[in-house]
């Protein structure tokens, strides 16, 4: 498993590198949510390539860029235990040589949702990754479903900007409570940690009522949002009922692929979670 910190460095290694490219792009810390992306990579791939790099132009004042996990030994541990060709572990002065600043590319999606409440996060998120796809210039890239707005983005992105890359999804690994797997689960406490099972129990009924024919995206919201205000120690951000495709909040009847989201905060922590739900065809009943 080689180890890269420059892009002349990655670049000259890369050149030599033939066969299909998996690229897992990461902010370390990592866990089994991670690692299951690295594993479809080796699964899927000839080569898989992992980056460790915490991006602060996804980050806005006042958010956790200065205490966001580091562990980099522990990841390299964790990773040699799967088939990783190179590590990209670049610093700021690699990734921004002229200064911390966001790029060009915009999407319909970026201001709602996560984008609603984190302003700025998504111009972030393209900017790196569009800079790590120029460099590690990969076949496949995986992305977690756990941001699956951010899925979206770079799935878009990719086909506006005519990437030769194919985005795999992946699924959300969870907590054996059920919370779905985040670096920023290390800033909970021992009873945050339990409290946070709430989130995933709310999601389960809505999914439930979803499954049992309900088809009014207020009513699942309303549902969710009260299993998630019993635990008092919760400030909900968001609850969500979208379209699976356009991520557009739905207005009547629910149809078609839905997207069920939740951000809240659990002290100063902000977790976010999500499921999906495809809807039979009434039509064909
Ligand atoms: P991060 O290090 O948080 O930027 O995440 C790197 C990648 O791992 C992203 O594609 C995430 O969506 C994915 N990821 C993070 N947590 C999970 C999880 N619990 N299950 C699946 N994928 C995840």
């Amino acid at each position: 498993m080689k180890k890269i910190s420059t892009i002349k460095e990655f670049r000259k290694w890369r050149k030599n590198i033939s066969g299909s490219i998996g690229f897992v792009p990461t902010m370390g810390a990592l866990h089994e949510g991670h690692l299951s992306l690295v594993s479809k990579s080796n699964n899927i791939c000839e080569n898989t390539i992992v980056s460790i790099y915490i991006n602060p132009t996804q980050f806005a004042e006042g958010e956790d860029l200065d205490t966001y996990p580091q562990m980099v030994q522990a990841d390299l541990d964790k990773l040699s235990k799967y088939e990783v060709d190179c590590v990209f572990l670049p610093g700021n002065s690699e990734m921004y040589p002229e200064g911390i600043n966001v790029g060009n590319y915009d999407n319909n999606l970026f201001d709602i949702l996560e984008g609603k409440s984190r302003p700025g996060f998504f111009k972030g998120v393209t900017t790196i990754v569009a800079k790590l796809f120029d460099i590690v210039e990969p076949t496949h890239a995986f992305f977690g479903e756990k941001d699956f707005q951010q899925f979206c983005i770079i799935k878009q992105m990719v086909s506006d900007l005519n990437y030769s890359i194919e985005v795999v999804p992946c699924p959300i690994i969870r907590e054996e409570n059920g919370l779905a797997m985040s670096s920023r689960n290390k800033y909970l406490t021992e009873s945050e940690y339990s409290i946070a099972a709430t989130i995933f129990k709310a999601l389960e009924s809505g999914k439930k009522l979803l499954k049992d024919g309900e088809l009014n995206g207020d009513k699942l919201k309303r549902e969710i949002y009260q299993i998630i205000k019993s635990e008092p120690a919760f400030t909900i951000d968001y609850v969500s009922v979208a379209s699976g495709d356009t991520l557009e909040e739905f207005e009547g009847e629910l149809s078609g692929d839905i997207l069920v989201s939740v951000a809240l905060f659990l002290s100063k922590t902000r977790l976010i979670d999500n499921f999906t739900y495809s809807s039979p065809d009434l039509h064909n009943c």
